[in-house]
């Protein structure tokens, strides 16, 4: 910025003295430029920090009217002592503006390196890759030239985003193949279960899955009834024709009731020769489903004995009871059993608890 300070001690003439006023010759055609001078920088001020630049502008331009007619030696002396504080004031705060503003990228980078090392530790093999990308971040946070510093971020950054993007299709690959082990555990474990559930000897429920899903029933509060079925004089075909006649017979039983049932009704071994059915509905309709049942299952049956095939007539007594709510589960079993064996009692046929 040119000083009007070393032109005015040279005390040409157009300057008068204190309380007079000339606007004539070379003077005011200095000041004029001076003027442009000062409108000039005002506008690269504020071009090369928008943060900081209008308000030098805005002071720079009021400053100008200390320049206007009539000129006095001391009003152009102090605008121009104003004018070179303010241009040294603003000069101060835009380096300092710009040294935060460094110090803020810095920061930003330093965060930025950081975490890049907290992922690369965590995923040992994008941790080189990462660590590369990160010590670069940290020298370009030692750089004072803004340009040097972008330039260096642009590069980083794209190298960051190309790692990150690596790492997500890894990330991806490793979930696609977790969920795949997942599947075939979750098949497996769900066979192990379907297992667990099933009679050894008859494939039907056991005791232990059929209590379970008496539990469930009773939970949900829908109405349900239980069938308790006990093959009459079992024994007798056990000391007749051997225990694996009686295992036979159990197996066909089982398969009977399975035919005989519907989709919806659970069908599972009790124990020894008694079975159990869960039917879904209320009493009346058990109470035909199970007549309709009783009629299918007993009946003849061909087991193969010590002595060959053999022909085999097979009874069943059966007690049903609707769950009542509140009931426990064994008084709703015992109200089962009771009608079962009140049938088994009276001859062959059915009774309802
Ligand atoms: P009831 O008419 O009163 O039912 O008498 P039951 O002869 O059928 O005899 P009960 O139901 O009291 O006993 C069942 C018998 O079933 C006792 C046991 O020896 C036999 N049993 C239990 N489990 C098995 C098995 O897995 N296989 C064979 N073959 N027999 C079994
Ligand atoms: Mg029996």
């Amino acid at each position: 910025m040119i000083s009007l300070k070393k032109y005015l001690e040279r005390d040409l003439p157009g300057v008068a003295e204190a309380g007079a006023a000339e606007d004539a010759g070379i003077l005011p055609a200095t000041l004029s430029a001076y003027g442009s001078a000062m409108l000039a920088m005002g506008n690269f001020s504020q071009d090369a920090c928008p943060a900081l630049g209008d308000g030098l502008k805005q002071r720079l331009g009021s400053l100008q009217a200390g320049l206007s007619p009539p000129l006095k030696r001391e009003n152009i002396q102090a605008t121009d002592r104003a004018v070179q504080e303010r241009v040294q004031d603003w000069g101060q705060r835009t380096a300092r503006h710009y040294r935060d503003k460094a110090g803020e990228v810095k920061s930003l980078l330093l965060t930025m390196a950081r975490a890049g090392e907290a992922v690369g530790q965590r995923d040992q093999r994008a941790a080189s890759q990462m660590n590369e990308v990160t010590s670069r971040l940290s020298r370009i946070a030692t750089l004072d030239d803004l340009t040097e510093m972008r330039a260096s971020i642009e590069r980083s950054t794209a190298e960051l985003k190309i790692s990150i993007e690596r790492m997500t299709a890894e990330g991806k690959a490793a979930v696609e193949e977790l969920k795949k082990q997942v599947t075939v555990y979750q098949a497996k474990l769900e066979e192990a279960e379907e297992l667990a559930s099933r009679d050894a000897l008859t494939g039907v429920r056991n005791r232990m899955c059929l209590e379970s899903m008496i539990e469930n029933r009773m939970e949900a509060g829908s109405p349900f009834c239980v069938a308790m079925i006990d093959i009459d004089g079992f024994k007798t075909v056990n000391d007749t024709h051997g225990h694996s006649a009686g295992d036979e017979l159990l197996k066909q039983f089982a398969s009977e009731l399975r035919s005989a049932c519907r989709s919806t009704d659970v069908i599972g071994r009790w124990g020894g020769d008694e079975f159990l059915i869960l039917l879904d509905y209320r009493l009346v309709e058990a109470m035909a489903q199970i007549d309709r049942l009783r009629r299918w299952v007993c009946g003849d049956y061909t087991v193969r004995g010590p002595a060959g095939a053999m022909k085999l007539r097979l009874d069943a007594s059966i007690g049903l009871a609707e769950h009542v709510p509140q009931e426990s589960m064994s008084t709703l079993i015992e109200r089962a059993d009771v009608a079962m064996y009140e049938q088994k009692g009276a001859g062959r046929g059915m009774s309802a608890g």
